[in-house]
């Protein structure tokens, strides 16, 4: 089997829903999607994304350099590709190349599974046959009440989810008390929540501030300071007792082998698309395991859906509102979340084909970005 086209189409678009944390307001999201055929008339199917950001230099470093590199080449061979792509990429550092790495490897592992007639989470090691899932809401508007927060908590019970993630990071940190206290107090007995903060506070200030967390009995605090911070991250996690995650804002395997070393982190949160695609996903879940912890990747719901149902210590998958391939309608077959519990599509390869009018009706072009482009950090 070799590989005779790679074809990439991007577009862009806001998330279905309006959303802002503390660091951030996001005006639009850019998907880039691959077809990748073959020989044998196989089409694999990669995707990769950024926020506001870069989605058409992602495009364009896969359509003039790293489709050339992979033409010709056996699917089956991932390893080989995927070390081929990064070693020829590395003048660029980490981030928009390993981003164009995972729209190419993606489609590879969708193609390995075409190929088996296999679904992905079974070539990945067929760990479970589905996973809890948790919603994950990104609304931190000035003018969002703790009331409306309550409302829409009482729609995510009524839908079945019993592990809620709200951003916090208001200026006050009573008022992230407030909003914490107010809906674990609606979660009840059994419920879990989870806080984002974005990376706002400084590390002299999460000193300060996270401990006073610690009563509050949450699951997790993620991205409390600047992703870089590891020796940060490391005192906070020796300064209180509740878990952090993190990893989102991180590229490659040996990053995470820093925190790991670095007793900093607790919940693995690997973003597929950032690291590079599944061959780099696959190998921080098992680096993640060696040191006793699990992953809860971010985003991506489609396609961590059967990353984690391959792998031993998956902990739950974020369904983030607004934000799924299914609610943006970018894919022909919907995925959907019934009852806070995700099942893998039983179809060979991931099981996501992309819905090729939709796309071009938002599609990313140069231009239309250099007309109006107006970024979303605070
Ligand atoms: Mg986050």
């Amino acid at each position: 089997m070799k590989i005779e086209s790679v074809a990439v189409h991007a577009c862009r678009l806001p998330p279905s829903s309006p959303w802002e944390d503390a660091t951030n307001k996001v005006q639009g999201l850019e998907i880039i999607f691959t077809e990748i055929r073959t020989d044998n008339g196989l089409a694999g199917f990669g995707i990769s994304y950024t926020v506001d950001i870069g989605g058409t230099a992602i495009k364009a470093l896969i359509e003039d350099y790293l489709a050339a590199l992979v033409i010709g080449m056996d699917p089956l061979d991932y390893e080989r590709i995927w070390n081929k792509l990064n070693r020829q990429s590395r003048r660029l550092g980490l981030g928009v190349n390993s981003m164009a790495i995972a729209a190419v490897d993606i489609a590879i592992w969708d193609l390995i599974g075409k190929h088996h007639g296999q679904p992905l989470h079974k070539l990945l090691g067929g760990a479970r046959d589905a996973i809890p899932a948790y919603i994950s809401e990104i609304n931190l508007r000035t003018d969002d009440t703790v009331e409306d927060l309550l409302q829409r908590v009482d729609g995510y019970i009524a839908e079945g989810y019993r592990t809620v993630k709200i951003k916090i990071g208001r200026e006050e940190i009573e008022d992230d008390i407030e909003r914490i206290v107010k809906v674990k107090e609606r979660l009840g007995r059994g419920g879990k929540l989870l806080v984002d903060l974005n990376q706002k506070w400084s590390a002299a200030e999460a000193l300060v501030r996270g401990p006073r967390l610690d009563p509050l009995g949450l699951g997790w605090i993620e991205e409390p300071m600047l992703y870089q911070d590891i020796a940060g991250h490391a005192a906070l996690r020796r300064a209180m007792r509740t878990p952090i995650a993190l990893g989102e804002s991180l590229y490659s395997r040996q990053q995470f082998l820093e925190y790991l070393k670095a007793d900093a982190v607790d919940i693995v949160q690997a973003d597929v698309a950032f690291v590079g695609g599944i061959t780099e996903w696959h190998k921080i879940a098992h680096l993640a395991n060696a040191f006793g912890r699990p992953v809860a990747p971010h985003y991506m719901m489609e396609m961590s859906l059967p990353l984690l149902c391959g792998v031993q210590n998956a902990y739950m998958l974020e369904n983030v509102i607004g934000g799924s391939l299914t609610e943006l309608g970018l894919i022909e077959m919907p995925i959907v979340i019934k009852d806070a519990i995700g099942v893998p599509v039983d179809r060979p390869g991931h099981g996501i084909v992309p819905d090729w009018a939709a796309i071009k009706a938002h599609e990313l072009t140069p231009g239309r970005v250099r007309a109006g482009f107006s970024g979303g950090s605070k």
